[in-house]
């Protein structure tokens, strides 16, 4: 089976010898003046360890005038008969559906081709000991069913929670925030944000506040289920086309919407459905906290999956690593239904078959375009998944030997006491990544190291022309781009970096494409799907990922009566045949 085009690879860098501290060369003092240039700027400065924080506080409160689909009630305790169940893919969707049917006291088993858990939001250690993550994950303050399963595996304290504002660095350190700390929270302090941006022109500002005025959002206020509705039905246009037809800005796009859109879903304001952006418009409009953006203490592998993992074993669930499924073995009964008779995996050169009551299909989309056997194409449920593409996205990891984002006080930048410089997630329209963090401040556990400094990790988007490239010529761009972004880092030594490609990661949410993303519930009576390019009311991320198990853990449960049925069916079925083959070799031997 061909696997996703995934490369990990690290590299040592070593650049001029840095000239800067002391301050005393001619160069010094130009930098100096251009970091008091930035001085207005609201740069945070942190110590290291940060402040930590839980999930009891600040997370928006989503049992009230919230859309149901986003966060589904509690799950009734399951009465059926315990199912064996075998799940394809450990992303969070598959990490999600296992810890919800082990709640309900089945029995699981995971399969992930890789050698690490987690999926898009895995991590794991390379030789020297750096975390390699496959990209940088933020977190809203409304995942709530992301939130719900880190308090259930008691990873709930291991979020680090950012100051309520979104910040953009433009060219030459100028920062832009939209500020949303505010006496009062939703709808006001989001108006508040919008207002007095300095990301935008008064302006671009003001069409801004029109189009948001005249949208679904202003709806949702107090008919959320309704607004979902409205916002579902602009899938079929761009953010670009729906926010130019109610008055809002090209310059809007550019300074502020764009580096969003490419934040969420790796492509522009051109190319992104109106209904993913306004999705997250409504939540932030609504709930005070949705827009505040908590990040992990340290890496997923120790602060995320690892939690998850432990508790699914601790309940009986086993995790079967490199163990990739090859194809999905199929039947028809009597009736002429169609279901799975068993997965064919293989683990180099080990093969196994392996059989359950229900299978769950939680892989990402070329994965899953892989698995489907060709004969399901008829259906159109099956062929729609083949409408969906994956888009490339590479992450880079550069390494300093200072604070590349600490704008204000040059000594601060040049030493290695404490940490120093922005702790949030970073967008920026002047670079070809949308989004960074510093994460020896944001993530300082696993990547503050008292010898070093800033770790940035930058989410180049789109990632398409960056594919082809040597690892080293893309570090080379990166790093000249970071240096315009923060002129006041030139002369900072590069020290370590990586890269990391994903050819196919989200699926691309453009126009119309909402309408192939298949439910859970499949027409294979014993076949399930979980995936965050899998129906469900978020976008394609961490918190969509959560909900597609706990969407598919439901509908396993709902049909527990029927997969036990078709269990005792099948075993009757091999009964059967290893009746006829043992006549046939009685026979045989008879001849
Ligand atoms: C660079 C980057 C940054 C991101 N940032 C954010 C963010 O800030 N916030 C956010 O909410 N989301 C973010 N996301 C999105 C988020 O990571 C994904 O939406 C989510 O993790 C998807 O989970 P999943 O389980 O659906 O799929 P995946 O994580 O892709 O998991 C699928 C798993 O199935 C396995 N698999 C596939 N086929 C087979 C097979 N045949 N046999 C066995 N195993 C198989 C794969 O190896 C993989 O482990 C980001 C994604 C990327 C790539």
């Amino acid at each position: 089976m061909q696997l996703n085009y995934i490369m990990a690879s690290a590299s040592i860098h070593l650049q001029l010898p840095n000239q800067m501290l002391g301050g005393t060369s001619s160069h010094s003092h130009s930098l100096k003046e251009m970091l008091h240039t930035s001085k207005s700027s609201r740069n945070r400065r942190v110590n290291v360890p940060s402040v930590s924080c839980n999930l009891k506080a600040k997370v928006s409160d989503m049992s009230s005038k919230a859309p149901k689909g986003l966060f589904p009630p509690e799950p009734e305790k399951y009465e059926g008969p315990k199912l064996k169940v075998a799940i394809i893919g450990s992303g969070l969707a598959g990490l999600s559906t296992a810890v919800e049917l082990l709640d309900q006291g089945h029995e699981v088993d995971i399969y992930e081709s890789r050698s690490f858990i987690g999926g898009k939001v895995g991590s794991f250690v390379d030789k020297r000991g750096n975390h390699i993550e496959m990209g940088l994950h933020v977190f809203f303050g409304c995942y709530n069913n992301l939130f719900r399963l880190m308090k259930k595996v008691g990873a709930d304290e291991n979020l680090l929670v950012k100051e309520h504002t979104h910040t953009f660095v433009n060219k030459g350190g100028q920062i832009g925030e939209l500020d949303f700390r505010f006496l009062t929270g939703a709808p006001l302090h989001g108006i508040k944000a919008f207002l007095t941006t300095n990301q935008l022109l008064n302006f671009d500002k003001v069409a801004n506040a029109i189009a948001l005025a005249t949208s679904p959002v202003v709806r949702a206020l107090i008919d959320p289920d309704g607004a979902m509705e409205d916002i579902r039905n602009l899938d079929n246009v761009s953010f670009s086309e729906w926010f130019m037809s109610h008055g809002g800005t090209r310059k809007s796009i550019q300074r502020m919407w764009d580096p969003v859109a490419y934040a969420l879903g790796f492509i522009n304001c051109d190319n992104i459905s109106a209904r993913c952006m306004l999705t997250i418009f409504a939540l932030f409009a609504t709930k005070t906290e949705a827009s505040l953006l908590r990040m992990l203490k340290g890496s997923p592998d120790l602060y995320l999956t690892g939690p998850i993992k432990r508790y699914i074993t601790e309940k009986g669930g086993r995790f079967h690593l490199r163990w990739g499924c090859r194809e999905i073995l199929y039947s028809k009964n009597s009736a002429g239904e169609t279901y799975v008779s068993g997965l064919h995996l293989s683990k180099a050169t080990q093969k196994q078959i392996v059989k359950a009551d229900a299978y769950v299909a939680a892989c990402d989309v070329p994965g899953i375009k892989r698995l489907i056997p060709s004969d399901w194409q008829k259906w159109e449920f099956f062929d729609n998944i083949y409408k969906l593409v994956g888009v490339p996205v590479v992450t880079v990891q550069l390494r300093f030997n200072g604070w590349v984002t600490e704008l204000q006080d040059l000594e601060q930048s040049r030493q290695l006491n404490r940490a120093a410089g922005l702790d949030n997630l970073l967008y920026t329209p002047d670079a070809d990544f949308s989004c960074f963090a510093d994460l020896a401040i944001t993530s300082p556990e696993d990547y503050y190291r008292s010898d070093q400094g800033s770790l940035l990790q930058v989410v180049l988007t789109p990632g398409d022309p960056y594919m082809p490239l040597p690892n080293e010529e893309i570090i080379d761009k990166v790093h000249k781009q970071v240096l315009s972004l923060f002129p006041s880092a030139q002369g900072l030594e590069m020290t370590w970096s990586s890269v990391v490609k994903i050819g196919q990661s989200l699926y691309r949410e453009a126009p119309g494409m909402d309408l192939f993303r298949p439910d859970q519930k499949t027409p294979v009576q014993n076949f399930f799907l979980a995936g965050s390019y899998t129906k469900q009311d978020y976008i394609d991320s961490m918190e969509g990922a959560t909900l597609s198990g706990r969407q598919a853990s439901a509908y396993i449960c709902e049909s527990g009566t029927m997969l036990a049925e078709l269990r005792r069916m099948l075993q009757f079925y091999d009964v059967l045949g290893q009746v006829k083959s043992a006549e046939s070799v009685d026979e045989l031997t008879v001849v």
